[in-house]
């Protein structure tokens, strides 16, 4: 079993290759409707809407 997954952009349908790309995952407020999410690749990731969020860990210095 060494055949890889490969990863196909939810989007565009092109092939994403390895260590590149992103996931969209898309979590409604309703809990019922549970979420969603996308494999895109970077072309593609970069035209979603969305802003930057911060990268979990160590907060950034006090701005109140
Ligand atoms: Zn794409």
């Amino acid at each position: 079993m060494a055949r890889k997954t490969i990863l196909v952009c939810d989007n565009c349908s092109k092939e994403v290759p390895e260590s590149r790309g992103a996931v969209m995952r898309l979590n409604y407020q309703d809990a019922r409707r549970g979420s969603k999410q996308a494999d895109l690749c970077d072309d593609c990731a970069a035209g979603m809407p969305g802003q930057q969020v911060a990268r979990r860990g160590r907060r950034p210095k006090s701005m109140a």
